[in-house]
């Protein structure tokens, strides 16, 4: 069974089994939409997508939410002006709030989707939630947790929870020493933190609560929507390593005297993406967006297996080298894989089922109201629950047998990620028939999720980045500046025959998305 480092505890530990016909419940820290997501958050998101994958592997539903922060939140040097970075852009870029968290909200569902994410099931919105943010902090203030102070702002007081520190090893004594003595503002104890913050003179996004009008602090509202979509316990909870504090540890708190203790079973958390040594930041300018590596003939699945060959506890070096060396990796094992020849329609070395990300436009865009997220209906179940990794269904001979197994050893031992794609590629030079490598590998790829059944397709995804798509693209584009929709509509077939779906952006700029052309645009 799948086993993951849990950061409360400090062991690693399996993932619960849920009573039969249950899921895996999941909730996985999203991406503030005041900025395109980068290349290091989209590795943090995915490894809940690897976590998904390996249950899905397993036989084990798995129901995942992932919010979408688009209100400000208190954190970082912001904190003490009460800036809101989601107004600072609207300010900037001249827009509404909604209008910029619509705009990132769509780009970072196309992020996810090149980088073969699968999609939520719900993506809940900060702004949709509000009412269950307020039920709770009253909640916590009538159960004597939380203060009002003149200001109108409502703190959790810390000292009410025993637990606090636990999950980031912080005692409170060192917390407070953190802080000097100095006790900021109207806070009773510098440890204490913000569930409310009255709303300032022209602040655009703000709420009325019984408190005064004023907007809810960030950790708030990963309480809220986790107890309103998953209930008050669920079994992991994901995010990146600077969310252990004081973003989790916050969450803990609020949501521990309602639910009686930590609302989640395992606390899961994934390292920093480093560029030059330095943390990659929406606010350091070493920003790289995925949908852009394409510019550089680079695709985004190449970012994906460079994420592969590291564990996610292990921060990981992000430069053109070594994305580069990711590539020319990627491509070696398609072309190995593509030497096999493909797999026979029917009979035991039929390809096994594909588990799809879905394409971005399966997923919802930051203009559609509501909370899903997913392209499957209500209450319907994931494609995939049979225990692939227990039971492979095709007839394997010993020597296979112990690839597979090897395969399964490495993604339960907490998803070690750079033995798994090890043994993918000695599975490929192993001795043994071509039907039965190929399976093996196209099997496991429902795990490592990079697309491998594309390799037999007309174009494979490794030559459709030749310098002759720049040139379809910029002869699309003088088509289209010149009216000619005829040619237009013509380049846009052999683009799409290529694998890729050429993507006309409100700012006149287009983007490529990988499709799968077998099944048309
Ligand atoms: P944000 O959109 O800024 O709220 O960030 C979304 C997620 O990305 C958070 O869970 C962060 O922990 C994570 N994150 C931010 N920077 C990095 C980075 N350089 N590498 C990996 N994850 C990151
Ligand atoms: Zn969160």
């Amino acid at each position: 069974m799948l086993q993951l480092a849990d950061t409360l505890t400090r062991t690693v530990r399996p993932v619960r089994i849920p009573e039969p016909g249950q899921p895996v419940t999941m909730y996985s820290c999203g991406p503030t939409v005041y900025r395109y997501a980068h290349v290091g958050n989209l590795r943090t998101f995915l490894m809940p997508d690897l976590i998904r994958r390996a249950l899905l592997y397993h036989g084990m539903a798995v129901r995942q939410v992932q919010n979408i922060t688009d209100v400000g939140h208190l954190r970082d040097e912001r904190f003490d002006r009460g800036d809101d970075p989601m107004l600072v852009a609207a300010g900037l870029e001249d827009k509404t709030p909604g209008q910029i968290a619509d705009a990132y909200e769509a780009a970072f569902h196309a992020d996810a989707a090149v980088m073969n994410l699968l999609p939520a099931h719900v993506y809940p919105r900060a702004t949709e939630h509000i009412p269950e943010m307020l039920a709770l902090a009253e909640r916590l203030e009538d159960l004597g947790h939380a203060y009002r102070t003149e200001a109108g702002n409502v703190y959790f007081a810390v000292s009410t929870w025993p637990g606090y520190g636990r999950l980031s090893g912080n005692t409170l004594d060192a917390l407070r020493a953190g802080h000097r003595g100095e006790v900021e503002g109207d806070k009773r104890d510098p440890a204490d933190f913000a569930l409310w913050k009255a709303a300032g003179e022209g602040r655009l996004l703000k709420w009325p609560s019984r408190w005064g009008d004023g907007f809810p602090g960030w950790h708030l509202e990963c309480s809220a929507m986790a107890m309103r979509h998953l209930g008050d316990r669920f079994d992991i909870h994901t995010g990146g390593e600077d969310n252990v504090f004081p973003h989790h540890e916050d969450e803990i708190a609020q949501s521990g005297p309602i639910v009686g203790g930590p609302p989640a079973d395992l606390w899961i958390h994934g390292a920093f993406l480093m560029t030059s040594g330095r943390k990659m930041a929406k606010s350091a300018g070493n920003f790289q967006r995925v949908t852009e590596l394409a510019d550089d003939g680079i695709e985004a699945l190449a970012f994906r297996y460079l994420c592969l060959t590291a564990r996610y506890s292990r921060r990981l070096d992000y430069s053109e080298e070594s994305l580069a060396a990711a590539a020319t990796a990627l491509t070696a094992l398609r072309s190995r894989l593509r030497a096999l020849g493909p797999a026979a329609d029917n009979g035991p070395w039929a390809a096994p089922a594909v588990l799809a990300a879905g394409r971005a436009a399966d997923r919802p865009t930051g203009s559609a109201a509501g909370v899903r997220g997913h392209a499957l209906p209500d209450g319907q179940a994931e494609p995939v629950v049979v225990d692939r990794a227990g039971s492979p269904a095709a007839p394997l001979s010993p020597a296979g047998r112990e690839l597979h197994e090897r395969f399964v050893a490495a993604i339960d031992d907490d998803l070690d990620m750079p033995t798994a794609v090890a043994t993918i590629h000695a599975t490929l030079r192993a001795d043994l028939p071509a039907d039965e490598r190929r399976w093996l590998v196209l099997d496991a790829d429902a795990v490592l999720g990079l697309d491998l059944h594309r390799v037999w397709q007309p174009q494979p995804p490794a030559a459709v980045f030749e310098p002759r798509v720049d040139a379809l693209l910029a002869e699309r584009a003088q088509a289209r500046a010149g009216r000619d929709w005829e040619r237009a509509d013509e380049i846009r077939e052999r683009l799409r025959a290529l694998g890729m779906e050429p993507v006309d952006l409100a700012d006149g700029t287009t983007e490529l998305r990988l499709i799968d052309p077998s099944k048309g645009g």
